[in-house]
């Protein structure tokens, strides 16, 4: 029997037409993962929310059915400070793209504003408080809307980590223009998060695109601290030496300090954070988007928006908030697809100041419990023995199999049965009253009598004394490391001592067993040979590389606008590699539109006919 012929179904114009837009304004060759249907399903009228990771590539899912649309799309983004960078990209690529923000003189405003009425923008960027001024919203009136796309979606909702009362009101939208498409995007939204958004943007009766969290690019490594500072300078020493990347710091002093630090060891590092003048942030966030090889020292308060490409690696000086934090954090690193490297460093005290901050923070008791159990998430994932990207992607819901591109799968630990190793380092917390720190403690279990304390306190009289010589000091350490993290022991903020947690005393009196990651002292190993994302070494000419990047960076200069915005690190990788000989095959190139060949092609051509 013949097997029943089956004919593709023609494509919709619309399709069609995106598809056109995509190749020809973004020289891209196809869409990625669910991009094609969320665009047909907004320019189609109907409203959307999207949860997408960070360099997923939303927003090609909002600027594409803006330009099959009529009228001008309006981009809700939470940080005025950014959207010259999206505007000035966009108008690269040929698209009418303006903001209006108070960056701006009063005749940009102005200007921005007639065109938005008269229907000669394809995309307009503000702020929610802008958005929500009554001008505004008058001329919004009048304006030919294509749609709203509501950018860092999470920021309406209480429980997502970035509250902003502002984008809450946003649900006056629904209202005031009911036949407009909204989109809400996001990349980090955990179930009630995500309720909140579509219930106050009313997207009941959209779709909800939501896709998987993966990073593949993102290489993840945690390591306990010894000293962190060496283990980051190591870390940017071996992987990092020529990159971009951000150090997270917790508190503004460290970030300053850690700053001075690097710029002393030869790297251009620069600290940001919300105590310094406006003027300075905006100087250091500048610096960062249009130089190369800049290291932001910085706490929490860098990051949100800033869609460099090309960050390379970062690196957290001390532990996170939870893994929601972590991920977005790590998420801003490599969003051109190519590797990355996330290093984690956490220490115990560090654990403890996140405790306390949650415990002296005046939020009401239910959400203390929610951020404890994040923070030993969080913690968990510290010391987990299995794939660092399946404990993140199980904590967010997904599935998936060990990953072979993070630390433990590189090099797994070695666990070992730790329950009575366990049980002999919460006895010695217990004998000697629960107020004596790690070092103290271990002495006691070694056996030693060098601390005077120990004679003066009488404690080589307990039982504990000398009973744990089967483990060297580090060992010991480790050991009351995981205690820590694993919530059995916690410490005292202020002098570092260590006392049982109900849980602690629920395990010595239970008897459970407890299996514990073996002490190691590892280095840090070199990135895997042949990473499945990098072409292999010896097939890049680095020499023309570094020529293309020099082109690019006076082009970029010319115009007083990031590097990147000229050509992604891929679009220059990808020359380098196909090495065109026309403007034809250029074309061809990932990243090269119509328009960034008309203004581009040409130089990059000459740079390799000079070369070959
Ligand atoms: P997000 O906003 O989700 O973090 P972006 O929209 O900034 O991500 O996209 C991330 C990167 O991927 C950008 O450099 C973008 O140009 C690129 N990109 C997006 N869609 C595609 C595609 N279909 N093909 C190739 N590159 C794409
Ligand atoms: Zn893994």
């Amino acid at each position: 029997m013949p097997m029943p012929q089956v004919y593709p179904e023609p494509a919709s114009p619309l399709t069609e037409q995106a598809l056109q837009i995509l190749q020809k304004t973004y020289g891209f060759e196809a869409f990625r993962g669910a991009q094609n249907d969320i665009i047909h399903h907004l320019a189609s009228g109907n409203h959307a929310f999207v949860l997408m990771p960070t360099g997923g590539g939303k927003s090609l899912c909002y600027q594409i059915p803006a330009l099959l649309r009529d009228g001008t799309g309006i981009v809700i983004s939470p940080l005025i400070a950014l959207m010259q960078n999206q505007v000035n990209a966009l108008q690269q690529l040929g698209i009418r793209a303006a903001a209006i923000n108070s960056n701006l003189s009063g005749a940009d405003i102005s200007a921005a504003k007639t065109a938005l009425r008269q229907g000669l923008l394809d995309l307009l960027y503000v702020a929610p408080e802008r958005l929500l001024m009554d001008d505004f919203l008058a001329l919004l009136d009048e304006a030919p809307v294509a749609l709203f796309a509501i950018d860092e979606a999470h920021c309406v909702s209480q429980w997502g980590h970035d509250f902003r009362p502002h984008y809450k009101q946003l649900s006056l939208l629904a209202e005031r223009y009911p036949a407009v498409p909204r989109i809400a995007l996001t990349a980090t939204a955990d179930a009630p998060t995500r309720r909140d958004i579509i219930d106050c943007l009313k997207l009941e009766d959209g779709r909800s695109f939501i896709a998987g969290f993966d990073r593949p690019n993102i290489h993840y490594t945690i390591v306990p601290k010894n000293n962190a500072r060496a283990q980051v300078l190591d870390f940017i020493k071996e992987k990092h030496a020529n990159d971009s990347g951000i150090v997270y710091c917790l508190s503004r002093k460290m970030t300053e300090e850690t700053a001075a630090w690097l710029r002393n060891e030869g790297f251009a590092a620069l600290p940001y954070h919300a105590g310094l003048d406006a003027e300075t942030r905006a100087r250091h966030q500048e610096r960062f988007l249009k130089e190369e090889k800049i290291i932001m020292v910085a706490t929490i308060a860098f990051g949100m928006g800033i869609d460099k490409p090309d960050v390379r690696f970062v690196a957290h000086m001390t532990i996170p908030k939870n893994i929601e934090a972590y991920y977005q954090e790590t998420g801003r690193a490599g969003r051109d697809g190519l590797p990355a490297n996330a290093l984690m460093i956490y220490g115990t005290q560090d654990a403890a100041m996140q405790r306390n901050f949650i415990d002296v923070s005046t939020a009401p008791e239910a959400q203390k419990r929610i951020e404890h159990q994040k923070l030993n998430a969080l913690l968990g994932l510290c010391e987990t023995a299995s794939c660092r990207r399946q404990a993140i992607l199980e904590y967010f819901g997904d599935a998936c199999t060990p990953c072979g591109n993070c630390d433990t799968c590189q090099t797994p630990p070695q666990t070992f049965d730790g329950t009575i190793a366990a049980q002999k380092a919460l006895s010695a917390v217990y004998r000697t009253d629960q107020r004596f720190g790690t070092s103290y403690l271990i002495s006691i279990l070694l056996g030693e009598r060098d601390d005077e304390r120990i004679l003066r306190f009488r404690h080589d009289q307990t039982s504990t004394f000398g009973i744990g010589t089967e483990f060297s000091k580090p060992e010991w350490k480790s050991v009351f490391r995981q205690l820590v993290t694993l919530n059995f022991l916690a410490v005292n903020v202020d002098h570092g001592g260590l006392s049982l947690t109900p849980r602690g005393k629920a395990f010595l009196k239970d008897k459970e067993t407890l299996n514990l990651r073996r002490h190691e002292t590892r280095r840090m190993k070199k990135p895997r040979e042949a990473s499945p994302f990098l072409p292999k070494d010896g097939d890049i000419d680095q020499a023309l590389l570094d020529a293309f990047k020099t082109a690019r960076r006076e082009l970029a200069q010319a115009q007083n606008v990031p590097p990147y915005i000229i050509f992604h690190d891929k679009t220059l990788l990808d020359i380098a590699t196909a090495k065109p000989q026309t403007l034809e095959q250029m074309a061809h190139i990932h990243g090269v539109g119509e328009r960034k060949l008309a203004k581009y092609g040409k130089a990059f051509l000459d740079i390799l006919r000079e070369r070959s």
